[in-house]
């Protein structure tokens, strides 16, 4: 029986899992080696996205998490942003467009709220986006949180029940005994508890690795650029052309013409592009990202890829190019060969939440499923796709993956 967990990692992951086991009655502490959301949950632009979810897992996982953000606004303490606005990836290439329609159909048939809209209506919900553009798929059941604020009020929602949060807590080591994970070495200190769960995102090959784990978990870094505060001109979620290659489920369709999905840009930096664009509650415009495939979690904007952002969204955003920018960063999203979680006890006492690549909708979701799992209950989603012993490729820094 558990009555006492650890967890490591203060990002979505691990402050839901500390709030829904609270809640529980277990005795949480958890551990976080900086601040709460220092990864890449406090970096991340926001988007809750169901456009382009895998059916399965992935798009279950993902439709209950964004129904669950209405209970947690009901029951977190503190306030978070979140806003229902929907999604879209617009095309300013009328050769796109049967590619376009092709998409959006599948999506219907999935059982999404999707249409496609014309030039027009995408600059009625896109102000600053260039006159020339032809469509885009757009996905009602997309949204868009404030990533730090709704991490913040799960932290504040975990104390709330009794959880105890350590920030500046670095875990360099399990403790084992026996067969059994015991507890955790770290900076502070040996803690000790019936189970540890490991929610260190990108971190986590490197911290399983001390303790004899291959881990195959990547690191995938992106940057991003904040404008100061506009006025409000961008309802949803933006993705622009280039998202569409990233994503299997655009790459998969019969109609799907890679070389139409390019530009000079990428060929010139060797950075992927993921043309994006949200415009938070105070008004700052979110821009990115340029995405690479470093060795060891690096957290440092690159210029070549700050001027990649730059001169992309002018090219698609012209009514941005004079803005002010306020602020730029970069973080590092973690993934798995096949684009899911591991979610799972991979030891006696060891719970595994780690490679999440779509956090904002499948975190908080995780950290419930977690609970169930830590207080010996079938969780409410079948988890046979996140299992620890299903084949997972290694993961090769530099090369990059779809999702
Ligand atoms: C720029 C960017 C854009 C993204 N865009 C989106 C998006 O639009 N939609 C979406 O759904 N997802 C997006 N993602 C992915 C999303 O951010 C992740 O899926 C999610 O944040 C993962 O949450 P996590 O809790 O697993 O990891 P993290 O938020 O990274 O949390 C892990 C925490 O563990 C801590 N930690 C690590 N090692 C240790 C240790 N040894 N001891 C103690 N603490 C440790 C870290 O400091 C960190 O705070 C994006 C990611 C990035 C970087």
């Amino acid at each position: 029986m558990t009555s006492s967990v650890l967890v490591v990692g203060g990002g979505l992951v691990g402050t839901s899992t500390a709030y829904f086991a609270a809640r529980e009655g277990l005795n949480v502490t958890l551990l976080e080696q900086k601040h709460i959301a220092y990864g890449a949950s406090g970096r991340n632009p926001g988007f809750v996205w169901l456009h382009c979810r895998n059916p399965g897992w992935a798009l279950n996982i993902s439709l209950k998490g964004r129904a669950l953000y209405d209970q947690l606004k009901e029951d977190l303490p503190v306030p978070f942003e979140f806003r229902a606005e929907g999604g879209l990836i617009y095309f300013h290439d009328e050769r796109q467009a049967p590619i376009f329609k092709e998409f959006v159909e599948a999506r219907q048939a999935d059982g999404l709220d999707m249409t496609l809209l014309d030039g027009k209506e995408v600059r009625e919900k896109v102000g600053p986006i260039r006159e020339d553009v032809v469509g885009a798929s757009f996905c009602a059941n997309d949204a868009q949180i404030n990533t730090p604020t709704v991490v913040n009020a799960l932290a504040a929602g975990a104390r709330a029940e009794g959880a105890d949060l350590r920030e500046g807590v670095t875990v360099t080591r399990l403790i084992v005994s026996g067969e059994r994970i015991i507890g955790v070495e770290t900076n502070e200190g040996n803690f000790f508890a019936d189970k540890v769960v490991i929610a260190s995102g990108a971190w986590t090959e490197k911290l399983m690795r001390a303790s004899g784990y291959e881990v195959p978990i990547g690191r995938e870094r992106l940057q991003v650029m904040a404008t100061k505060p506009l006025p409000a001109q961008i309802k949803p979620v933006v993705y622009g052309p280039l998202a569409a290659k990233t994503y299997t489920l655009f790459r998969n369709l019969p109609s799907w013409d890679g070389s139409l999905f390019h530009s000079k840009i990428e060929e010139e930096t060797g950075l992927e592009l993921l043309t994006l664009a949200a415009q938070r509650a105070n008004g700052e415009i979110l821009l990115g990202c340029p995405m690479d495939y470093p060795a060891e979690v690096d957290l440092f904007p690159s210029l070549e890829g700050l001027g990649a952002i730059a001169t992309d969204i002018m090219n698609d955003f012209p009514g941005l190019r004079k803005v002010g920018i306020d602020r730029v960063w970069a973080g590092v999203l973690p993934f798995t060969s096949d684009m899911v979680p591991v979610i799972d006890e991979i030891a006696p006492g060891l719970i595994m939440a780690a490679g999440h690549v779509f956090g904002n909708s499948a975190g908080p979701m995780s950290g419930k499923l977690i609970s169930q799992l830590l207080t010996g209950r079938e969780p409410e989603v079948d988890m046979t796709e996140v299992r620890w012993d299903r084949q997972l490729d290694p993961v090769v820094p530099g090369l990059s993956v779809q999702w």
